[in-house]
């Protein structure tokens, strides 16, 4: 006989487990096509893996430094020099991460006390407003409006209070694929001028940018820059979601803070990947051409939805491309999913998810970072309906 567990209190009451984790669950008992988590179902390039292979054999295998290797931290600060114009001290100003769920956690973490306002834009990447609440912060919500999920800037003025330590963005934005414009970060900076009001900027899809539009880093802009901890991924930039490698850009001052927590959290990244990826990062056409490659995708899926009875919304940015199902069903999004998956056999996101109140206007989110075949495959059942 099992023992009866003791009862914690929990410290989240309200969270589940992911979205993401249970469509990719339920699209992997249904045998169907899944669109639903974002990752590629494509494999990056065999040089990559010839890099960690050959550090490994050479011995690089022991802890590297708390900050991350300084091959890897050189490559990103330079990358970063060169395409915002942004200067950071490999030293000092750049840390080497876990995935940006890590830096985004370890951000909060160090710089939200209880008490304390964070700013988010719903709909909000489903990890934040946990952090904020396992901090004792509290999450201050502001929407983004269908179709084009623009901030609203007088209900951002109007969020803001003596209280408020943090806003945390994101562009290009998961789920929307909305992507901020040098207008907004001008705007950005504005509302938070005189005050002492950090902003963690996400910028994880920083390299899937489409129709010529270009990626407004915080970075970009030197007095958000000054007081904004940015955080991106490897896994979106070369394919390799399940590595969990991703890094921080912050003035030495908010890096401080920012490291005496990632120390007792993670302390440090995996040494021979760091040094596969500083390698890789050699060639800048490896993440300058991701957009060129995911616009192509994006193009695609769309062509091929267009007969069918979804209704796509715009999609400037990201591999997500959000699609109203209105047309096709009066359900709530999240029955419509599971109906999409068990039945017609490809799984997609609910957005509802991405809303503290379960907000629900029959819209899907479908990533398209796949390949050729199994979009085709999925348009084929959707244009079915
Ligand atoms: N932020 C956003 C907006 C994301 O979409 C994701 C992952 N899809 C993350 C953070 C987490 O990235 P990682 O897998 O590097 O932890
Ligand atoms: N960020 C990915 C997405 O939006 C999922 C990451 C996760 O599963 N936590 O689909």
């Amino acid at each position: 006989m099992p023992h009866a567990a003791v009862m914690p209190r929990s410290r989240l009451p309200r969270v589940g487990t992911t979205i993401f984790t249970v469509m990719s669950r339920m699209a992997h008992e249904a045998g169907a096509v899944n669109l639903s988590q974002g990752y590629p179902d494509f494999n990056a390039e065999p040089f990559l893996f010839d890099r960690v292979s050959h550090w490994m054999h050479a011995g690089m295998n022991q802890y590297p430094p708390m900050a991350g290797m300084p091959a890897l931290r050189e490559a990103i600060a330079a990358k970063v020099s060169h395409l915002y114009g942004a200067e950071y001290d490999p030293e000092t100003e750049v840390t080497v991460t876990a995935g940006a769920t890590q830096a985004l956690f370890t951000a909060v973490a160090a710089l939200v006390h209880p008490g304390d306002e964070v700013v988010v834009l719903e709909p909000v990447y489903d990890s934040y407003v946990p952090a904020i609440e396992l901090q004792g912060g509290i999450p201050v919500r502001v929407s983004l409006a269908a179709p084009h999920y623009r901030p609203d800037w007088t209900a951002l003025r109007a969020a803001i209070t003596p209280r408020t330590r943090m806003i945390m963005i994101n562009t290009p934005h998961n789920p929307t694929g909305a992507v901020w414009t040098e207008d907004d970060l001008r705007a950005l900076a504005q509302l938070v001028d005189g005050t002492d009001i950090v902003v963690v900027s996400d910028e994880v899809y920083e390299h899937i940018v489409f129709d010529g539009a270009r990626h407004e880093s915080c970075g970009r802009h030197s007095d958000l820059a000054a007081r904004s901890i940015i955080v991106s991924s490897f896994g979106k930039t070369y394919h390799i979601t399940g590595w969990k490698v991703g890094y921080v850009l912050a003035p030495a001052e908010l890096m401080v803070e920012f490291r005496k927590v990632h120390q007792f959290n993670v302390f440090t990244v995996n040494t021979p990947v760091q040094l596969a990826l500083a390698d890789y990062m050699e060639r800048a056409e490896r993440h300058l051409g991701l957009a060129a490659f995911y616009q192509a995708k994006r193009d695609y899926f769309r062509e091929a939805l267009g007969a069918s009875k979804f209704d796509l919304l715009p999609c400037g940015g990201t591999y997500f491309q959000l699609a109203s199902y209105a047309a096709l069903s009066d359900e709530p999004d999240t029955s419509f999913v599971e109906w999409l998956t068990r039945t017609v056999g490809v799984a997609a996101i609910p957005v509802s998810a991405f809303h503290h109140d379960g907000r629900d206007a029959h819209v899907v989110r479908f990533c398209f970072a796949k390949d050729e075949a199994t979009l085709a495959a999925a348009c084929e059942r959707l244009c079915a309906l």
